[in-house]
C-alpha cells in the first residue's frame, strides 16, 4: 500500500462496496471493503484506517453499534467515523451522531463528491496523540 490515507468501508451492498472502492481509489486513497461488523471488528486488530465508513443497515452488527464498539478502542478514539447511509427519517442524523459517528454522508452516494468529502472529514480530524 501506498502512504496515503487508509479508509476502511464496512458496507453489506456488495454494488456500493465496489463503487465506493473505485472511486476512493482512483482518488489516491488505500480502500479496505468489509461486508459486515465481525470482519470490521477483525480488520481493526491488525490494521489503524484513517477513517472509516460506516454502512448503518448491516447485518450481524448495525452501525451504530459498530461505531460504539470501535470508539471503545484507545487506538481508534481520533479516527473519524463516518455514517454513510440512506436512512434519512428525521433524527437519523442524531442517531448516527449519538453512537459516536463524527460525520454523515447520505446515499445514494455522489462520486463526484466523495473525495472531497473524506479530504474535508480527514482534515477535521483531531490530532492523533504521540505514540
Ligand atoms: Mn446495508
Amino acid at each position: 500500500m501506498s502512504d496515503a490515507p487508509l479508509i476502511l468501508y464496512v458496507e453489506d451492498n456488495p454494488d456500493n462496496r465496489l463503487l465506493v472502492y473505485r472511486v476512493l481509489r482512483a482518488e489516491g486513497f488505500n480502500v479496505e471493503t468489509v461486508p459486515d461488523g465481525p470482519s470490521g471488528l477483525e480488520f481493526v486488530e491488525n490494521h489503524i484506517p484513517d477513517l472509516i465508513l460506516m454502512d448503518i443497515n448491516l447485518p450481524k452488527i448495525d452501525g451504530y453499534t459498530m461505531t460504539a464498539r470501535l470508539k471503545q478502542r484507545q487506538e481508534l478514539v481520533n479516527v473519524p467515523i463516518i455514517a454513510l447511509t440512506a436512512n434519512v427519517m428525521k433524527g437519523d442524523r442524531e442517531k448516527t451522531i449519538a453512537a459516536g459517528c463524527d460525520g454523515y454522508i447520505q446515499k445514494p452516494i455522489n462520486v463526484d463528491r466523495l473525495g472531497d468529502q473524506i479530504r474535508a472529514f480527514l482534515s477535521n480530524r483531531p490530532q492523533k496523540k504521540a505514540r
